[in-house]
């Protein structure tokens, strides 16, 4: 939306040193969310790594080359030596991120929390308070995860709400927006529902097509509001590629004389990146392309470190993710955009079709849509 307004001019794409790794250090939380991945309770689960072992991984990571580490889990507050970890991460040199619910963030602990200095804090919010309250399955935990972003704002923490949409919360979206500007809060993160973990189980749940374009085109016009006004507010989508695509179009129809330079700009940013600059390690220390690959391992860095297992592509989903093009098959082949969305998301493809080459089922855009890019036109 910068870009629209202030464009830059186009130079070489930079290329990341290494990874963003999302690690869940733990499975336990507080909460079981409906659309939760991990399928998480609060139980301990066998097996996780120590936090010695945490730390040798990260000595790894960091001679590999990693520069950002998004501490998940579970709940990744409920580690025990979560303060150790991240201290030691951010003494370090990476760029540290928490993904938390916000229910444990509190006045007793928000010193110590600050004192870490993470870069950013985000906060699953899943629509208003009833809506949240009845996923989360806790009365209270809206109200609790408000005041944990509070809690970041008023200590100088950037913090951010994360939401996932589905059909049950897309009715509260403007009302979402609308606490970004009431509670002044930097970042928003919406992601689509993807088929992992107990998002699996829902699938029928998942918001429908024109769906998904209503809420895109109200992200779209709420950022370029914020965008004219000044505020600084960072907005980024996730699971679903397509997502760059459909703001190309949007450019084209509000501000076609910018599209061409948009395509640019989206084609250099490359769209997914599972498996290449995206890795995730869950809380036994198995790595996979990203969160929504849990049920595939490529390795165990308790048996082989992270570096030698990402540069492994002896693994036939390892070799086509890091493939430039992909392999794909049917519309994603064909497609005029494939530059920007790259595909989109494999898993669900591989979920639906049992092909993680095949079309992803999660593709919002038309026909029309998919057929020509700007340069065709
Ligand atoms: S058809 Fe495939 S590659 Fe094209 S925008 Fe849709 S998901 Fe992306």
């Amino acid at each position: 939306m910068r870009e629209i307004l202030h464009p830059t001019p186009i130079r070489p794409a930079r290329k990341p040193s290494g990874p963003v790794v999302i690690w869940n250090l733990i499975r336990r939380c507080n909460l079981t969310c409906k659309h939760c991945y991990t399928t998480s309770a609060d139980i301990d689960f066998p097996g996780e790594l120590t936090t010695a072992e945490i730390f040798s991984v990260m000595d790894d990571l960091k001679t590999f080359k990693v520069p950002v580490l998004i501490l998940s889990g579970g709940e990744p507050l409920l580690h025990p030596d979560i303060f150790a970890i991240s201290k030691r991460a951010k003494d370090m040199g990476f760029y540290v991120a928490l993904s938390s619910n916000g229910t444990l963030i509190n006045k007793q602990n928000i010193k110590e929390i600050a004192e870490i200095d993470y870069q950013y804090i985000g906060i699953s919010l899943d629509g208003m308070e009833q809506t949240h309250d009845l996923f989360r399955k806790k009365q209270g935990s809206f109200a609790e995860s408000v005041k944990g972003i509070k809690l970041c704002r008023d200590h100088n923490i950037k913090a951010g709400i994360r939401f996932t949409l589905t059909q049950d919360n897309v009715d509260d979206f403007p009302a979402m927006l609308k606490l970004m500007d009431e509670q002044d809060i930097d970042k928003f993160y919406l992601s689509h529902l993807n088929y992992g973990g107990r998002g699996n189980k829902n699938r029928k749940d998942d918001a429908a097509f024109q769906m998904t374009r209503n809420v895109m085109k109200q992200l779209f016009e709420a950022c370029l509001k914020w965008e004219k006004q000044g505020v600084e507010r960072e907005i980024v989508t996730g699971n679903n590629d397509a997502d760059a695509v459909y703001f190309l179009h949007w450019v084209r129809k509000n501000f076609p004389h910018q599209a061409r330079h948009i395509q640019t700009k989206l084609e250099q940013w490359g769209g997914n990146a599972s498996g290449v600059n995206v890795a995730n390690i869950d809380n036994l220390g198995n790595v996979h392309p990203d969160t929504f690959w849990w049920h595939y391992h490529l390795g165990n860095v308790k048996e082989r470190p992270f570096s030698e297992i990402w540069q492994d592509i002896s693994d036939p989903l390892m070799t086509g993710l890091k493939q430039s093009p992909r392999p794909l098959k049917g519309r994603c082949q064909t497609c005029a955009h494939q530059k920007i969305c790259n595909g989109n998301t494999r898993v669900r493809a591989q979920q639906v079709y049992d092909d993680a080459w095949a079309e992803d089922p999660g593709c919002y855009l038309t026909p029309e849509e998919i057929k020509h890019n700007c340069r065709d036109t």
